[in-house]
């Protein structure tokens, strides 16, 4: 009897994460907490598989930083009750509009994130939704201010 085995490698998109600015686009997309798994297969059915990455990722280009598995377990558990895409972008647009708005100018995006928070009924997060405006200031500005973006 002939075994047929052998090793693959499979991206996994998992948790939604938000939108984050992506260097590699140069732009706003969405990102997921992506995974590596090496799948060992038997006649090609996957009969044994680990993680051999993980990494937050933009949904488009793939491209992120790269996180341990603790790092990976903790977003995974802590981004279950994230808003989904739909929010997200909806979140985004908003951030958008209203960093132009004259109130908000210059940079007060600690008022903008008030807005936010009120608007969209956000639990928790903060931090993230903070960096999230924060680097839609730092774009917009960025000839002028040459303001920092965060990853
Ligand atoms: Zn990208």
């Amino acid at each position: 009897m002939i075994l047929l085995c052998g090793l693959r490698r499979k991206k996994i998109r998992g948790r939604y994460l938000g939108i984050r600015y992506c260097r590699r686009c140069g732009r706003f997309q969405h990102f997921y907490l992506m995974r590596f798994n090496k799948q060992l297969t038997l006649f090609f059915v996957p009969v044994f598989w680990w993680t051999e990455m993980t990494w937050v990722g933009c949904g488009i280009c793939n491209q992120g930083f790269q996180i341990d598995q603790k790092e990976a377990k903790r977003l995974d558990e802590c981004y279950v009750s994230f808003p989904n895409e739909e929010k997200g972008r909806r979140i985004y647009e908003f951030c958008v509009d209203h960093a132009w708005n004259q109130e908000n100018c210059p940079k007060n995006w600690d008022r903008l994130f008030e807005q936010v928070k009120e608007r969209f009924a956000l639990n928790g997060f903060d931090d993230d939704f903070k960096k999230l405006i924060r680097n839609i200031f730092a774009v917009q500005e960025a000839a002028r201010c040459q303001s920092k973006i965060v990853d």
